[in-house]
């Protein structure tokens, strides 16, 4: 499988505020057509052995879709949200965010900066974690909407930060045609999945294009028009809508 569709940043019932299960989370996403989800359960209900549990339980869950097992670490001032995927170990709740991101590096784990407009966490980072993040959310289905992050079209593009796209899904209505693409090398599975986001071997996509050219103001200015008039029956709107529940189970 050279090319495997992500669904990246998915909460389930393992989360305090969401209430999917594992098992009908890898069949909604599977009629979605990803191949692979990027789970990212909040923190602040885990420990060690809970951990453990998930990770098992992910693997039982995978059923035609794998579902990859990872955090959503927050900081104690509960003000900055960073993705970890492929650490050996669970660090614990409420760490600083500079440690969280070197003790993930140093294990293996892949760090990518969640909602980076959420309570301006884009600039409570110091610049060294800063770029040694993996990635950055450009457009977060939750928190930007159905059109990028204007963070993403005013300053992450302009810098070196490695786009990333994620649902942010608790409820249905957060289905949305936003994927990561991933060069997986052999067979698809946690490792090799592990391996792509290590490499950076991915692409962050919307509507099956790379998110990189949705910025593009054109592009942009459209769909926040559409955003906008959502409820006017404007064009780009009923194209998007289209579009989204072509993807919903
Ligand atoms: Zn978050
Ligand atoms: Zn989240």
């Amino acid at each position: 499988m050279p090319l495997a569709r992500a669904a990246a940043h998915v909460h389930s019932d393992w989360s305090y505020d969401g209430n999917w299960p594992l098992p009908a989370l890898a069949t909604a996403l599977r009629r979605c057509r990803y191949d692979a989800v990027l789970m990212t359960d909040h923190d602040r209900t885990f420990d060690a052995d809970r951990w453990d549990a998930y990770r098992e339980e992910c693997g039982r869950a995978s059923d035609g879709i794998l579902l990859v097992p990872g955090i959503e670490y927050s900081n104690a001032e509960n003000s900055v949200h960073v993705l970890v995927w492929g650490a050996n170990a669970f660090f614990g709740p409420g760490l600083p965010t500079a440690e969280l991101v070197t003790r993930a590096r140093e294990s293996g784990g892949v760090t990518v900066l969640a909602h980076p407009r959420f309570k301006d966490a884009w600039r409570r980072l110091d610049e060294p974690t800063l770029a040694s993040l993996d990635g950055v959310e450009w457009w977060n289905r939750r928190y930007d909407g159905i059109a990028p992050s204007p963070l993403a079209v005013s300053v992450l593009r302009h810098r070196a930060t490695v786009p990333f796209v994620g649902l942010d899904f608790h409820m249905r209505r957060q289905f949305f045609p936003l994927a990561m693409r991933l060069g997986v090398d052999g067979v698809l599975d946690v490792d090799s999945v592990f391996a792509a986001l290590r490499q950076h071997k991915f692409q962050a996509t919307a509507f099956g294009v790379p998110v990189t050219r949705v910025v593009h103001e054109p592009a942009l200015s459209g769909l926040r028009a559409a955003d906008l008039a959502k409820q006017k029956g404007h064009g780009l709107a009923r194209w998007v809508k289209r579009e989204v529940s072509r993807m919903r189970p």
